[in-house]
C-alpha cells in the first residue's frame, strides 16, 4: 500500500508523522510518502500532475492547504480562495485519475454557515459562511462537493474529516498569520520576555472548541487502516469542553506563571461569536487528550523551539 500525505511538514502532518508507526494496524510493508511544499507547488496543475505520476499512491491524506487565522483570513481573501481551491481540485483530480481508492480530506468546522445551531455534518452548505473567513470557506466547501461526486459516481472511498480549531507542536506561531491558540502562545511569551502587558485581541468572550493535533493524526490513522463508509465526520471534544478565549488566553498565561498581565484590547474583531458542534461518534472511543495537559506541552514545545530557533514565528 502507498500512502501519499500532502501538506505533511504543517501541523497536523508533523504529528502524523510521529504517530504512524506507533498505529495498532501499521504494516511496515506500507510505504508512507510525505510530502511539502519543497516536493511540489500543489496549485500547479504540472507539478500534481508529476507528484503522482512518480508515486503512484494507493490512498491520499491530502493535508496541504493556505491555513491562517482570523487576520490572515480576512486580509488574504482572494488568496485563501484561490490557493485552496487549485490545490484541492488539482488533488482531487490526479487521485481520481489514478483510481487511488481512498481518500482523506480536510475540511474545517469555520467553513459551516454562521449562525446556526446546533452544526452538524449535514448542514454545511445551508447557508452562507462567516464573512471573515468566506475565501477559505467556500474553496473547502467545493472539495467537499468535489469528494462527493467522487465517491458517488467513481466509487472512491472519501472520508472528509471535519476538524474544529486544531493546536499542538508545529503549529505556525507567525503573529502575523497564526491561529488564535498559537498566537497567544507567542505573544505571552513575547511580553513576559520584555515585561509588558499581554494584550489579548478583542474581548475575550468568543467561544471555541480545540483539538490537539496528535488526537487528530490518531482519527487519520484510524481512517486509513479502519473500514470507514464514505463522509463527511466532525472532529472534536464534546461542546461541554468548549472554551472562551480568555479561558485559553490564562490557561496559557498560567502555564508561563503570566497570569497577572493579561489584558484585553476592544478595539480588535472578535470574529464568529460561537459555533458549537458535536463529535461524530464514528471515533468515539479514541479518548482526547486532557486539554489543560495538552496546552502544557505545546506551551513546553514553543519554548523550546523558539529558543532553538526552530519554531515557526
Ligand atoms: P499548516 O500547518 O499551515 O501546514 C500546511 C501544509 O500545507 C504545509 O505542509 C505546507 O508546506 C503545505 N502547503 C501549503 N501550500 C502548499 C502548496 N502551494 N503546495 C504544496 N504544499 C503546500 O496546516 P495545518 O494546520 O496542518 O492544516 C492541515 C489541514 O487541516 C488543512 O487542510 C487545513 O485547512 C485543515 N484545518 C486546519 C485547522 C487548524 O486549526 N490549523 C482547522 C481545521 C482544518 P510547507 O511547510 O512546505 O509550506
Amino acid at each position: 500500500m502507498k500512502i501519499l500525505v500532502t501538506g505533511a511538514s504543517g501541523l497536523v502532518g508533523s504529528a502524523l508523522i510521529n504517530e504512524y508507526q506507533l498505529y495498532s494496524m501499521y504494516n511496515p510493508m506500507d510505504e508512507w510518502i510525505f510530502l511539502s511544499s519543497k516536493d511540489g507547488n500543489l496549485t500547479k496543475e504540472d507539478e500534481v500532475r508529476s507528484l503522482f505520476k512518480k508515486h503512484q499512491p494507493n490512498i491520499v491524506i491530502h493535508l496541504a492547504a493556505n491555513v491562517g487565522g482570523l487576520f490572515k483570513n480576512m486580509h488574504k481573501k482572494i488568496e485563501m480562495y484561490e490557493d485552496n481551491l487549485l490545490m484541492n481540485t488539482f488533488v482531487l483530480k490526479y487521485a481520481r485519475l489514478h483510481k487511488v481508492q481512498k481518500i482523506i480530506t480536510m475540511l474545517s468546522t469555520c467553513i459551516f454557515p454562521d449562525g446556526i445551531e446546533p452544526l452538524t455534518e449535514a448542514k454545511l452548505h445551508e447557508g452562507p459562511p462567516h464573512p471573515s473567513n468566506e475565501g477559505y470557506a467556500y474553496a473547502k466547501r467545493m472539495m467537499e462537493l468535489h469528494g462527493r461526486i467522487l465517491e458517488k459516481d467513481h466509487g472512491i472511498n472519501c472520508i472528509q474529516l471535519i476538524p474544529t480549531n486544531i493546536y499542538g507542536p508545529y503549529d505556525n506561531f507567525n503573529l502575523d498569520d497564526a491561529h488564535v491558540l498559537p498566537a497567544l502562545i507567542h505573544r505571552c511569551y513575547k511580553a513576559k520576555q520584555d515585561q509588558v502587558p499581554f494584550i489579548i485581541k478583542g474581548s475575550g468572550k468568543p467561544i471555541r472548541q480545540f483539538i490537539y493535533n496528535y488526537d487528530l493524526a490518531k482519527i487519520i490513522l484510524y481512517s486509513v487502516y479502519e473500514s470507514i463508509p464514505s463522509g463527511r465526520y466532525i472532529c472534536s471534544p464534546p461542546s461541554q469542553q468548549e472554551q472562551t478565549i480568555e479561558q485559553v488566553a490564562r490557561k496559557v498565561a498560567s502555564c508561563m506563571d503570566y497570569e497577572q498581565a493579561i489584558q484585553f484590547d476592544t478595539s480588535y474583531a472578535d470574529g464568529q461569536y460561537k459555533k458549537t458542534v458535536e463529535p461524530n461518534i464514528a471515533f468515539s472511543h479514541i479518548p482526547f487528550t486532557d486539554f489543560d495537559e495538552a496546552i502544557k506541552q505545546t506551551v513546553d514545545w514553543f519554548i523550546a523551539a523558539y529558543e532553538n530557533h526552530t519554531a515557526r514565528i
